[in-house]
């Protein structure tokens, strides 16, 4: 088989989905590769799936674009309005609230599992073709195509390959594109918990000296908990029954929700950043964390994917609208400058963020405590930094737009 379309996406988590959606909406004929089998369907009524994220609002007003937004609603997603972050070293403490970006909500917390489950939906009924079980083996950029060889032997032929298959991303290795990237020695627990007290609709993160633990607030007083912890601790935690479990969440959090109980299963992931060299090559894009992996504690990882999304499917239809051919080096600049503009700030912000919390040296927890105090006085600097993490502070790809939702 020598299929001809116009863009090969491999990797069909929420990310490669969002693109395929987009894409196929603006009238691209587009084929979606994953290696994974197809998922079971997205079931509300079965207990709450581990892996959540914070969606900013930006990226609520992409997925509403993509139509999903509201049936995510609908099935199980939590507002929150407020996000407190403190710091177990000093008395500094940072108040955001949804009127500092003048939204209905800072953002929401949805289970990927749901996202990713609409967008399936969506893109097949638009018309995008979704191979599971599919991995790609080999690519052969040429003048006007680009060949893709999968691994059960058959091959397809596309003018654009994206690459959306995440952090150990085949396409990026088949594109010759090096990466930098280094651990932070923490891997992340997460975890479902209950809390004694309500969350109030609260963000919650408390920056401790191993690293930050957070509470994300679901239904009634459910939360969901990611913990950064360094490595040599994370085996001692992970081997915990559920009440000493709990225990250590109640006193990592200063109790500040009351006593934690554990809710559910738990995982460990290992944190790392990592951001390829080049996001571009001849006829191939990279997008979500195949191009960019950071720290979990800001919640920006998802969202900067969700992101590189939008802004592919902005330049790939001017460049139509144009009749140009859609992987000509030009176009694929004009995804490749600003996207890498915002990823470097991004990471650097989030690593800058996570080396200060966890110095040890007197003069920097004075420093950090007066840090926190002032930009939460200083309601203009809470403004700017509420508007960065919501997506808000820079240009947005169409779809991003505020009056989108
Ligand atoms: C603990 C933790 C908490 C986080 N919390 C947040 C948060 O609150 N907010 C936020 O914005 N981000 C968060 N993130 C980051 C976020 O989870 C990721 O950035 C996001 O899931 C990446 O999506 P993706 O689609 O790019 O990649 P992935 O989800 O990794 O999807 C890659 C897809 O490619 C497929 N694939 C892989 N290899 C191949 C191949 N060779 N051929 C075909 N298919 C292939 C896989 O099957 C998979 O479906 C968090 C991350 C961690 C670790």
């Amino acid at each position: 088989m020598n299929t001809r379309t116009d863009i090969i996406i491999v990797g069909g988590g929420m990310v490669g989905l969002s693109a395929g959606t987009a894409l196929i909406k603006a009238g691209f004929s587009v084929v979606l590769l994953d290696a994974a089998p197809p998922p079971p369907a997205f079931d509300a009524g079965n207990e709450y799936t581990l892996r959540v994220s914070a969606i900013a609002p930006a990226t609520a007003r992409f997925l509403q674009a993509l139509d999903v937004w509201p049936a995510i609603l609908d099935t199980r997603a939590k507002a929150y309005e407020h996000m407190t972050v403190w710091d177990a070293d000093s008395s500094g403490e940072l108040n955001f609230d949804r009127l500092d970006i003048g939204a209905d909500a800072l953002g929401h917390i949805v289970e990927n599992a749901l996202i990713a489950d609409q967008l399936r939906q969506q893109f097949v009924a638009c018309g995008g073709v979704l191979k599971h079980d599919s991995k790609i083996a080999g690519m052969t950029p040429r003048e006007r195509s680009v060949t893709v060889d999968l691994d059960c032997g058959s091959k397809l032929r596309a003018d654009l390959l994206v690459g959306a298959d995440g952090a150990g991303s085949t396409v990026r290795q088949l594109a010759a594109i090096e990466t930098k990237q280094h651990g932070y020695q923490q891997r992340g627990l997460v975890t479902m918990v209950e809390t004694e007290l309500g969350h109030d609709n609260t963000a919650w993160q408390r920056f401790l000296p191993g690293g930050p633990i957070a509470f994300l607030p679901l239904s009634g007083r459910r939360c969901s908990i990611v913990w950064s912890l360094p490595e040599d601790r994370i085996e001692t935690i992970m081997a915990l029954d559920d009440k000493a479990l709990g225990n250590a969440l109640t006193q990592a959090s200063d109790a500040r929700l009351g006593t934690i109980s554990v809710a559910s299963q738990r995982a460990a992931f290992p944190l790392q950043y990592q951001v390829a060299d080049r996001f571009i090559a001849d006829r191939c894009v990279l997008i979500g964390d195949a191009a960019h992996v950071v720290h979990p504690l800001a919640g920006l990882g998802a969202n900067l994917g969700f992101a590189d999304a939008a802004l592919l499917h902005d330049v790939l239809v001017s460049a139509k609208e144009l009749g140009r051919d859609i992987a000509e080096p030009t176009t694929l600049r004009r995804f490749e400058r600003p996207r890498r503009s915002e990823v470097a700030m991004t990471s650097r912000f989030v690593d800058q963020i996570n080396h200060l919390f966890r110095a040890q040296h007197p003069l920097l927890r004075n420093l950090r405590g007066l840090g926190l105090s002032l930009t939460s006085n200083l309601s203009p600097l809470r403004a700017l930094f509420a508007a960065h993490a919501a997506g808000l502070a820079s240009d947005q790809p169409t779809l991003m737009r505020p009056h989108r939702v």
